[in-house]
This record gives C-alpha cells, sequence and structure tokens, in this order.
C-alpha cells in the first residue's frame, strides 16, 4: 500500500514540477513514506531522519523535508517536536495536499500537519491518469479497516473501511492498462471486503472483489490479476469460485492467518477459527489446483503458550506455503493487545521465530525445486543481477532469472525451469509471446 501511495505522490507532484531522483542527496523535496505496523518500522523513520539532517544542511537549509504515511499519522506532533528538521506532516489520507502544503512551507505559513480522514476526498483530488514504472503495477481498491484485531495499529491510523467506487478504479485501470501495464495488484488493507459502488448489477447492490476481479479481467490488456492483503473472514463462496473460472487471476493466494491456535485466533479478535482457515484453503485449491499460498504469522502474541505455538507449526505442515512472513508480536501503544497480560519474553520470540521460519524455508525451497522441469509462464519486468540475464516474475510470484534480450521487457515468456534456490527459480527461453496491443 506505501508503494502505491508513493507512486501516486510522483503524480500528484508532477505537475508542480517535482520529478524522481535516487537519493536524498541535493533534492529539493524528501518526502519519508512511513510505516507504524511494527516497532522496527517506526524507529527506522527516526535514524532516516538523522541522516536527511545533514543532507538538508549541504542544501543551506533550502531542502523541504515531509514525512507521509501511517507514522505521520500516528505521532504527527510529536515528530515535528523530535525532529525539527521536518518541515511537514501528511497522514495517509491527506497527501494528495502535497503540493498545496509545499506552498505554505514556502510563504511560511499555514498548517504544516494534515492527519484527517478523508478518504475519498484524496482519490477524487488525485490525476486520474497514472505514471507507470514498467510492466507490473498496483491499484487501490479499498482503503482501511473495521476489524480491530487487538495487536493492530491499521484501524487508527488507516481509518475506517473504505471501498472506491467501480468506474473510478475502471478509470485508473484503463490508464495503466493502455500504458502496457500487464499485470496488476488490486491492493486493500482487507481486500476481498471490497463492496464498492457500480452500475448495478441485475438483482444486486454493491459490487464484490470476485465481481470486480472478473470485469477488470473484460477490459482487456493484463494478462495478469491479483488481489491483496484479504482475510479469512471474507473468502466469500464467489470469490472463491474467481480462482477457477477467471484465468488472469494468478494461482496464488495470500491469506493471512497470524496463528494457528485457536484460542490465540480469539484473544487476537480475527473472528474466525483454524478449521474455517484449512476449510478456505482446501475450497480454493479445490477450484484452482495448481494455487500456491502465502499466509503472515505472529509469533509470542500475549499469552501464547508452547502448545498455541505448536498448533502454528502443525497448521503451516497441513497447509504447505509457497511464500511466508513471520513476525515477532510486536507492541503497539494504543492496541487492547499491548494491555494484556502474559507478554511473551524476547527469547521465546526469537527461538520460535526461527523455529517457524526454518519450517516455511524448507516449504519455499521445496515449492520452488517443484518447478523444475516444468515450463512456466513468466512476465518479464527487468535486467538480472548478471550481464545478458533478465528477470521477472512467475504466476505464484517466484523471482525468476533467465538469460535473454533486453528487448523482452515488459513480455510474457515461457521458461523451462531448470535450477531452484530458496529465494528463486532460474531456466532457459521456450518462446516469446507477441505483445497484446
Ligand atoms: N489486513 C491484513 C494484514 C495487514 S498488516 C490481515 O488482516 O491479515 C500486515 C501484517 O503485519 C499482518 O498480517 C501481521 O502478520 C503483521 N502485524 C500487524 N501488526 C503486528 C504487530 N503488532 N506485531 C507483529 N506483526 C504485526
Ligand atoms: Fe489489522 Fe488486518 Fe486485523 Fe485490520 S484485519 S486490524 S488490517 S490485521
Amino acid at each position: 500500500m506505501n508503494m502505491y501511495d508513493s507512486e501516486r505522490m510522483k503524480d500528484v507532484l508532477a505537475p508542480v514540477g517535482y520529478g524522481p531522483v535516487d537519493g536524498p542527496e541535493g533534492a529539493d523535496l524528501v518526502v519519508l513514506n512511513t510505516c507504524h505496523i511494527r516497532e522496527k518500522a517506526t524507529e527506522k523513520v527516526y535514524s532516516e531522519l538523522g541522516k536527511i539532517k545533514q543532507e538538508k544542511a549541504k542544501t543551506g537549509g533550502k531542502m523541504i523535508v515531509a514525512v507521509a504515511g501511517c507514522v505521520a499519522q500516528a505521532e504527527g506532533e510529536e515528530i515535528m517536536k523530535r525532529a525539527p528538521v521536518v518541515d511537514m506532516v501528511l497522514g495517509p489520507q491527506a497527501y494528495h495536499k502535497l503540493p498545496e502544503m509545499i506552498a505554505r512551507v514556502h510563504r511560511k505559513s499555514g498548517e504544516r500537519l494534515e492527519t484527517q480522514f478523508e478518504t475519498l476526498e484524496k482519490f477524487d483530488a488525485l490525476p486520474k491518469q497514472r505514471s507507470v514504472d514498467g510492466p507490473v503495477a498496483y491499484l487501490s481498491v479499498q482503503e482501511g479497516c473495521d476489524k480491530f484485531c487487538t495487536f493492530c495499529v491499521v484501524p487508527y491510523t488507516r481509518g475506517a473501511e473504505l471501498s472506491r467506487p467501480v468506474d473510478d478504479i475502471m478509470i485508473e485501470a484503463r490508464s495503466l492498462a493502455s500504458q502496457g501495464v500487464r499485470e496488476v495488484q488490486l491492493l486493500g488493507q482487507n481486500v476481498n471486503a471490497y463492496h464498492g459502488a457500480g452500475p448495478k448489477l441485475e438483482g444486486e447492490g454493491d459490487w464484490t472483489l470476485a465481481q470486480l476481479i472478473r470485469h477488470t479481467a473484460k477490459i482487456g490488456g493484463f494478462d495478469r490479476i491479483r488481489y491483496t492483503t484479504s482475510h479469512p473472514r471474507d473468502m466469500d463462496d464467489d470469490l472463491i469460485a474467481a480462482h477457477g473460472d477467471t484465468p488472469e487471476l494468478m494461482p496464488f493466494l495470500h491469506l493471512p492467518v497470524q496463528s494457528g491456535s485457536n484460542r490465540i485466533l480469539q484473544c487476537m479478535n480475527r473472528g474466525h477459527t483454524r478449521e474455517h482457515y484449512l476449510d478456505v484453503m482446501r475450497r480454493v485449491k479445490e477450484a484452482r489446483p495448481d494455487i500456491g499460498f502465502a499466509s503472515d504469522f505472529i509469533v509470542g502474541f500475549p499469552g501464547e503458550s508452547d502448545q498455541d505455538f505448536e498448533d502454528t507449526m502443525d497448521l503451516v505442515r497441513e497447509v504447505n506455503f509457497c511464500i511466508s512472513y513471520s513476525f515477532k508480536y510486536s507492541e503497539r501503544p494504543g492496541t487492547p493487545a499491548a494491555e494484556m497480560f502474559g507478554q511473551v519474553p524476547e527469547e521465546v520470540k526469537t527461538e520460535r521465530l526461527h523455529r517457524l521460519q526454518a519450517l516455511l524455508w524448507e516449504q519455499q525451497t521445496a515449492f520452488n525445486k517443484s518447478k523444475i522441469g516444468e515450463t512456466v509462464s513468466v512476465l518479464v519486468t527487468g535486467k538480472g543481477r548478471m550481464p545478458g540475464q533478465m528477470a521477472g516474475r512467475s504466476p505464484w510470484l517466484q523471482s525468476v532469472y533467465f538469460d535473454g534480450d533486453e528487448s523482452l521487457n515488459g513480455q510474457v515468456v515461457d521458461l523451462k525451469i531448470n535450477h531452484a534456490t530458496q529465494n528463486s527459480i532460474s531456466g532457459d527461453l521456450v518462446g516469446a509471446k507477441e505483445v497484446a496491443v
């Protein structure tokens, strides 16, 4: 979501003369787009600001420094106090105001802190045309969250759940497709809770994510569609069916489970059980047998016992994931879990994380190796690390490398896979498909 927001900040700033540069050295404007989800991410902001302070000094104080994103939302005034190098602070629903805020800094008058929650106003104010950077693009369709998992800051920093209207999304989608985007990733904090207003389909109200995916497939231009991040509670029958009936929808599902213990899931206020999760996974696999599963896990949530953790390990063994993200529970101020009894000692969290990650990496490596000998379609996204090498992504979001010409960039090619490691697969070109016009 932050990557999408950063792209949109570029679109907002282009008309007033700002363009991207490679680093902060000598820049007119530096925007730190920040994440508040875990403590580590938040702390990074202050250490980055220390470095930026030195760069600002080199410009004789002319550089404008902005802090955007969820740390800005959560710590607004505090940032201004703690880091006087910062000229302005904008929450995730206020970055369309960047040009106006820059003018205020130049005028030396006006509010320097914008943290309102007018999500729709933001989308209305953003330019309808997107600038694209390569064949893969994000498209935000839904923002915010009303689920209030007890560990999570998102409902407080991103605000209430809101779905963008179908027509707005389609204008943005067409702009992306017309500029050569082949793979689009529909984004939302709870993307499968999507319920946007759209042209009324017979006898129905708001659109669902499944309807939006099928419609996005129909407008043409995209070979590949993905969606992220979804919640187990919102995996409805039609969305599961879409995995079977929409070939553009990639055989990949990122469905965070957080824990395999029903007791912990309840304390987390996740609103689903382990059994419900496993049932969803089984049904998705029935609809699309070659599906790859990904998930997020938190270890060391308050009160997590050895047995609760073993339940998580057991769930991982049962599902078999192809990629996963796992984190130590991080206490977030203001969330209910931060006040809970039974905070788990750091060394226990570390030990559990190591064990979980070892298992997840084993599964990831085995998944990658299972592709050896298969022909895999790959979207070429740029140059590889070695001379003469190109890089791309497989339907299962694997990084793929092969020897090929730069002219293949942006195309979908077939590769016969002959090598796999924990983090990537590689192979030989079978034949390049025509670029869709
Ligand atoms: N909406 C998504 C996740 C959004 S946050 C969902 O409901 O699954 C992205 C991931 O960050 C979460 O899946 C979770 O694994 C992790 N996360 C969120 N808050 C955290 C915290 N306080 N400590 C550790 N990890 C956290
Ligand atoms: Fe956070 Fe996701 Fe839970 Fe919402 S559903 S509170 S974004 S973890």
